[in-house]
């Protein structure tokens, strides 16, 4: 009886378990105890004020230096990751797409993507196969040729920047994918064209984070949840609805309601109009 159960093929779900995590960032503590887990074919939206912490959770998330962890865990296919390297955890299926993108001078887009699949694969992938499948992604996400030919990010726009990182997360296939703040800075096409590319990514076998101070990033990428982040913490949780709410409301309502003061949400939760800028 048992060896059936044992000759089962693993398709378990993906899983990132956030629990009760605090973290400081230069002594200051910026993360007050965040609960959240995501799972593989799960969009969650995680919003929040200028201010409120949502960075820091994914620079925790993603092992950035700095960044210092002074409780609570991150379990990822079960396995506490916190103690690993951004590498290991990447190895291991998680992805972050950074709100400020760096340059690599002197290296091209589909070179680094290459070096970037053997490491996160593990596989050392002929040339040709790696053009194969780069191309395929290219296709669905209606990247151009020529920009994969330039150097990472130099002379991007703001929407070259995000279209490529939306490329790196289609052609690294990851479990779970953080994107934080991949609508900033983009005027409404670049948009439309960015959101558009992660609702294809978006299927069974990947879980999304996305990291949002705006709604409207949402009537792109539909999420089956919704966390409102304020001082830290995550203050109100509920489904696609929460996003509608908070457009009416504004940060600010929702701070009230919730009942924390304009000190304790964070930044800009407190100025008239913040949550709107
Ligand atoms: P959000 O992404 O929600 O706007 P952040 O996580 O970027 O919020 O910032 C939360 C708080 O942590 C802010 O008060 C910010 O000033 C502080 N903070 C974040 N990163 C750093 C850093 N590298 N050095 C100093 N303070 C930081
Ligand atoms: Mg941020």
């Amino acid at each position: 009886m048992t060896t059936t159960v044992e000759a089962e093929p693993r398709t378990e779900t993906v899983e990132l378990e956030i629990r009760d995590l605090h973290a400081t960032v230069e002594g200051k503590q910026i993360l007050k105890g965040i609960d959240l887990t995501v799972r593989q074919g799960e969009t969650h939206a995680l919003m929040g004020p200028n201010g409120s912490g949502k960075s820091t959770l994914a620079n925790v998330l993603m092992g950035r230096p700095g960044y210092v962890v002074t409780g609570g865990e991150v379990r990822f296919k079960g396995e506490e990751i916190l103690g690993l390297t951004p590498d290991q955890r990447a190895a291991r299926g998680l992805f972050l797409a950074m709100q400020y993108p760096v340059e690599v001078p002197g290296v091209s887009v589909v070179n680094f993507l290459r070096t970037a699949y053997k490491a996160v694969k593990g596989e050392d992938i002929s040339a040709l196969g790696f053009r194969k499948h780069m191309k395929e992604k290219m296709e669905l996400l209606g990247v151009e040729d020529e920009m994969v030919r330039r150097y990472v990010n130099q002379g991007f726009s703001g929407g070259e920047k995000k279209k490529n990182e939306i490329l790196q997360l289609a052609v690294l296939e990851p479990a779970i994918a953080i994107l934080d703040e991949t609508d900033s800075g983009l005027d409404i096409d670049s948009l439309k064209a960015v959101a558009t590319g992660v609702e294809k990514l978006i299927g069974p076998s990947l879980g999304v984070l996305v990291i949002t101070h705006y709604q409207r990033i949402l009537n792109y990428i539909h999420p089956d949840f919704v966390h409102v982040m304020m001082g830290g913490r995550i203050v109100k949780e509920g489904g696609p609805e929460l996003a509608t709410e908070l457009e009416d409301k504004g940060y600010e309502g929702i701070r009230q309601e919730v009942g924390l003061s304009a000190e304790e949400a964070g930044d800009d939760a407190a100025s008239p109009g913040g949550s709107k800028a």
